[in-house]
């Protein structure tokens, strides 16, 4: 009875809108990836503070994900972006012969698994994206990522069966995800940016970008990351602290 009301709601919210569809940015909107980069890049640090003991976890950690931070300014989310990083450190530590080896085999067995790890879907984002489609919308994905990586997240969570092929749009994973791709997923789709409800964890990717095409209706899911939970959030935008599983209860109480 419940489910039903929220049911009705749902389509109420959507019709007062003028809504015919939903994209949905993929990493850590519906699944869980950054917590994978987290986990790796500790093991990474710690592999390496055990081959050296002058160094401190935390000082090498930090310096890690600065590193990593400014190589995504250059190279945005391209996996390539790493080898920057690895060429930082070496530097950095005056790693050359064996200990740059060793620096490489690390990176190979601890960071590279970021994109052989099978990611944890966020609660309530299979149900959210069905909720969608029951009400008639249709649902997209706008995901920034590496092109095999993206195939790899799709059927490895079972997300594939929910988003065929000519329903996921990946950025170019050297440029930053901006307006321009968000329109034209948004065009590919046959509608138009005021016909949307965007959602996504990135403010400058996803929010303020398809904020700033005209999409009327944005959700933000905040981001643990500071390249992405950096400045403004423009006004108007819904943001469900909680994750994508309240979202819809959140679009209700706005209606
Ligand atoms: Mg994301």
């Amino acid at each position: 009875m419940e489910r039903l009301l929220k049911n009705n709601r749902l389509r109420e919210f959507l019709s007062v809108h003028k809504i015919k569809g939903v994209l949905f940015d993929f990493d850590d909107t519906l699944i869980f990836t950054s917590e994978i980069f987290r986990y790796y890049m500790r093991q990474f640090s710690s592999n390496l503070i055990s081959e050296c003991p002058n160094l401190n976890f935390k000082g090498f950690l930090n310096f890690l994900e600065d590193t990593n931070n400014n190589s995504y300014k250059n190279h945005a989310v391209n996996p390539k972006r790493w080898l920057n990083v690895i060429n930082t450190i070496s530097q950095r530590l005056n790693f050359d012969g064996d200990k740059y080896k060793f620096l490489l085999h690390e990176y190979d067995k601890t960071i590279m698994q970021i994109y052989r790890t099978v990611p944890r879907i966020i609660p309530g984002a299979k149900e959210t994206v069905y909720q969608f489609s029951c009400a008639g919308m249709q649902t997209a994905l706008i995901t920034h990522a590496d092109e095999v990586w993206t195939q790899f997240k799709l059927s490895a969570t079972g997300f594939d069966n929910f988003f065929p092929p000519n329903r996921v749009f990946v950025v170019d994973q050297d440029k930053h995800k901006g307006p321009e791709d968000w329109l034209c997923a948004v065009r590919s789709m046959g509608l138009l940016p005021e016909e949307i409800i965007a959602f996504g964890d990135s403010l400058p990717g996803d929010i303020r970008a398809a904020k700033s095409i005209g999409v009327s209706v944005c959700v933000w899911l905040p981001s643990e990351w500071v390249m992405y939970n950096d400045g403004n959030v423009p006004e108007g935008v819904i943001t469900v602290e909680e994750g994508i599983g309240h979202a819809i209860e959140k679009l209700i109480e706005n209606t």
